[in-house]
């Protein structure tokens, strides 16, 4: 079969369109054939390599897939072959503590699909069984293929970790992003107030049609001013975090008094400041989010079905170009979620 394989950390050069073997598959194991892999900041992160994770190589990126069933295990009970799916990212061992509790992302074995594991940049992609979910009839495979990750993501962090409440003002970082443009529709749809910020007035336009209240420029504008302004100098009550070091100490003074921040991604770095005294006299709250369950997964599906949250598609490529794909999602210049298709 034809995939995009990393043999070696670095540039979008290094991912290369190459013949490998088909996966083989385990008793309780499903081929789907991909017709849709989307794009998630991960993938960049497994291509260029992280420091103090050693990755198997060669390895097949992708997160978000969605496709057909190809074969099934023989002990795979309630999959059909032909069946439309879009696949849950996160591979658990499914039978720890915190599995068995519905926690598997807290589980010890936990990875997703394209990161410790081969994953959907590929004609097939080998799951268990328990990955496997139907696709919603109202949804095309390049549409579901936008949702799991960064719903599944926004979800955890703003309905789980932080409990945003209706009325609530909840500021959004990079409203353009796949992870912000799913944390604007989750706020709306919970009945926050949502204040977004991306760094173009193109951007913002369609953060706007997206539902969110208020927008704020942030390569224009001071982001923790603005929040002042537009919550009459009381801060927000919940932060939506993703961008790290570029923006952490602007959004610890966008926060209220008892104001909670959460965060699932360092996208420009890890590295922050924290003055505790603020911590502990404003009784701020920071919390760390890593993914959703597989629980989650079927919640988002749910409403994604319902057309209550609607993926952002920016564009697809041909398999063969994820090179193109990963250098475009680099610049920072999509809206919403970049498809390849094998
Ligand atoms: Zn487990």
């Amino acid at each position: 079969m034809k995939a995009i394989v990393i043999a070696e950390h670095g540039g979008p050069e290094v991912l290369r369109y190459t013949d490998v073997l088909e996966p083989k598959l385990g008793p309780t194991d499903v081929l789907v054939r991909v017709r849709a892999c989307a794009l998630n900041h991960l993938d960049l992160w497994v291509r260029r390599g992280i420091p103090g994770v050693k990755f198997p190589l060669p390895r097949i990126p992708g997160s978000d897939i969605a496709g057909e069933v190809a074969k099934i295990g023989e002990q795979v009970k309630n999959v059909q072959v032909g069946q439309r799916v879009v696949l849950a990212p996160g591979v658990s061992c499914n039978q720890c503590e915190q599995c068995l509790a519905g926690f598997d992302n807290s589980c010890r074995q936990y990875t997703i699909l394209g990161y410790l594991m081969d994953g959907g940049c590929a004609e097939y992609v080998r799951v268990p069984e328990v990955n496997v979910l139907p696709l919603p009839e109202s949804l095309d495979f390049n549409h579901a293929a936008a949702v799991p990750l960064v719903f599944l993501t926004a979800w955890h962090m703003l309905v789980t970790r932080a409990q945003l409440k209706p009325g609530e003002d909840v500021l959004v970082l990079g409203a353009g992003s796949g992870v912000g443009s799913a944390a604007v529709q989750i706020a709306k749809l919970i009945g926050a107030r949502v204040i977004a910020t991306a760094g173009s007035d193109a951007k913002l336009k369609q953060a706007r049609e997206l539902g969110t209240d208020e927008v704020i420029n942030h390569s224009k504008d001071d982001i923790a001013e603005e929040v002042r302004r537009l919550t009459n100098r009381r801060g927000v009550d919940v932060v939506f975090e993703h961008v790290g070091a570029a923006t952490w100490e602007k959004s610890l003074s966008s926060l209220a008094h008892g104001g909670r921040l959460v965060t699932c991604g360092a996208t420009t770095g890890p590295d922050v400041k924290l003055d505790i005294r603020f911590l502990f006299s404003r009784q701020w709250s920071l919390l760390g989010s890593y993914m959703g369950t597989r629980g989650e997964v079927f919640q988002v599906m749910k409403l994604v079905g319902q057309g209550k949250l609607r993926p952002v598609l920016d564009r697809t490529f041909p398999l063969r170009e994820a090179a193109q794909a990963h250098a475009l999602m680099e610049k920072r210049q999509q809206f919403g979620k970049i498809v390849l298709n094998p």
